[in-house]
C-alpha cells in the first residue's frame, strides 16, 4: 500500500502566535479533498492553550495545498483550533474574519496582498552577513541588491519562491530589504484572471507561506524572525504593509471610496494598532519610512504615513491603498478582519 505525509500545521496561544505541525500518514490519495483529512487532536497544555486537566484540542483541517518540499501525493493541512465541544478556541482568529467576511464583507468583494519582510538569523544570533562583532555598513546598498556583499541568504529565498510557486501560494514577488539580512516577499493579489484573492484565503497563504520559510531555512541552520524591530537602533523594522481594496475602490471614481475608508480607519487607528502586531511601538517611531504609532497620517506615495495611495492610483482615479502599520509579526486574519469590518462599515 501506497502512503502520504500530510503535514498538519496551526497556530499556537503564543504571543505572537507561532506555527505548530506534526505529521499524520494517510493513504495515498489519487485526488485529495478538504475531507480527505480526518480531524485529529493535540495536547494544548503543550501550546500555550489549554490548563493540563482539560489539555485536548481539536484540529480541524480547513485549506490544504501540496507539499513543495516533500512532493508529490504529500500535503500541507492548514487547521483551525477548536475546543471538544466545538467551539472555535480563542486562538482561533480565522474563525473571527469568517464571521466578518459571512456578515457582509464578502459583499465588497475584498482583495488583500500582504508584503511580507523577516530577518535571517545565523548561529551566531546576528542577522546573516552580518559580522560576528561589530556592524555592517550602514543601510542604503542593500535594499532590493544583488551580490555576495548585500544580499545574504538568497539560496534560501529562490527555494522558498520556487516552492511557494509550486504549492499555489499566490506569491507575487520577493525582494532584498533595506536592513542586510532582511527579505521581503509578498503574497495576494497579482491580476490573474479568476485566481481567489479574497481575504481568507490570502491569510491562508500567508501562515502557510511562513511556514515554509522557517521549514527551508531551518535545513541550512538559520532561523527567521518576524520580529518588528530584531535589530535595535539605527535599522529599518519589519513590517508586513497590507494592501485592500473592495469592489467600491476598484470602481471608477474609487478614490472617493479610499478616502470615505481612511476616514473611518483614523477613527479606529488605536484599536487596530491593538491588533497589528507586537513590538509595534519599537517600529512605529516615525523615522525608518514609518509614521509614529501615536499619530494617523495618510499621502499619495508618501512612505511616513499610516495609509500611503500608490502614484499610480491616484492618477487613475480608483484601486487599493496601503495599509504601512502592520508589523511583520501580525497576524493577517486579525489585519484582514480590521479592515474588511471598517472599510466596509460593518
Ligand atoms: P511596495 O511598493 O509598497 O513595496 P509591493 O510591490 O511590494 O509594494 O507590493 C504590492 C502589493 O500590492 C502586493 O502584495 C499586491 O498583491 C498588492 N496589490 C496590488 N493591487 C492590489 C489591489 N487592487 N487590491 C489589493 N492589493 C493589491
Ligand atoms: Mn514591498
Ligand atoms: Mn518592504
Ligand atoms: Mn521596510
Ligand atoms: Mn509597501
Amino acid at each position: 500500500m501506497k502512503f502520504t505525509k500530510s503535514e498538519y500545521i496551526w497556530l499556537d496561544g503564543a504571543t505572537p502566535a507561532a506555527l505548530r505541525c506534526k505529521t499524520r500518514i494517510l493513504p495515498y490519495m489519487e485526488e485529495a479533498k478538504l475531507d480527505s483529512f480526518p480531524e485529529w487532536g493535540y495536547d494544548g497544555s503543550s501550546t500555550y492553550q489549554a490548563q493540563g486537566h482539560a489539555s485536548d484540542l481539536v484540529l480541524k483541517p480547513v485549506h490544504f495545498i501540496n507539499d513543495p518540499l516533500r512532493g508529490q501525493g504529500h500535503y500541507l493541512v492548514l487547521c483551525e483550533v477548536f475546543d471538544e465541544q466545538g467551539n472555535p478556541h480563542e486562538s482561533n482568529t480565522r474563525a473571527k474574519l469568517r464571521k466578518v467576511l459571512d456578515a457582509g464583507g464578502q459583499n465588497h468583494e475584498p482583495w488583500v496582498g500582504f508584503e511580507q519582510e523577516y530577518t535571517f538569523f545565523s548561529g551566531h544570533g546576528t542577522p546573516l552577513g552580518w559580522p560576528q562583532k561589530g556592524y555592517p555598513k550602514p543601510q542604503g546598498p542593500f535594499y532590493c541588491s544583488v551580490g555576495s556583499e548585500t544580499a545574504f541568504g538568497r539560496k534560501i529565498v529562490e527555494r522558498h519562491a520556487d516552492a511557494c510557486i509550486a504549492a499555489g501560494i499566490c506569491i507575487y514577488g520577493i525582494n532584498a530589504e533595506v536592513m542586510p539580512g532582511q527579505w521581503e516577499f509578498q503574497i495576494g493579489y497579482r491580476g490573474i484572471e479568476g485566481e481567489s484573492v479574497d481575504p481568507l484565503t490570502i491569510s491562508d497563504h500567508v501562515w502557510l507561506a511562513r511556514w515554509l520559510i522557517h521549514r527551508i531555512a531551518e535545513d541550512e541552520n538559520v532561523s527567521v524572525s518576524f520580529d518588528a524591530k530584531p535589530v535595535k537602533g539605527d535599522w529599518n523594522g519589519a513590517g508586513m504593509h497590507t494592501n485592500f481594496s473592495v469592489k467600491e475602490t476598484r470602481e471608477q471614481g474609487g478614490l472617493e471610496f479610499i478616502h470615505q475608508a481612511i476616514k473611518s480607519l483614523e477613527e479606529k487607528h488605536m484599536e487596530h494598532i491593538e491588533v497589528y502586531g507586537y513590538g509595534l511601538e519599537e517600529r512605529l517611531t516615525g523615522l525608518h519610512e514609518t509614521c509614529h504609532i501615536t499619530e494617523f497620517k495618510s499621502g499619495v506615495s508618501d512612505r511616513g504615513a499610516s495609509i500611503r495611495i500608490p502614484l499610480h492610483v491616484k492618477a487613475k482615479g480608483h484601486g487599493y491603498f496601503e495599509d504601512r502599520r502592520p508589523s511583520a509579526n501580525a497576524d493577517p486574519y486579525q489585519v484582514s478582519q480590521r479592515l474588511v469590518q471598517t472599510v466596509c462599515n460593518l
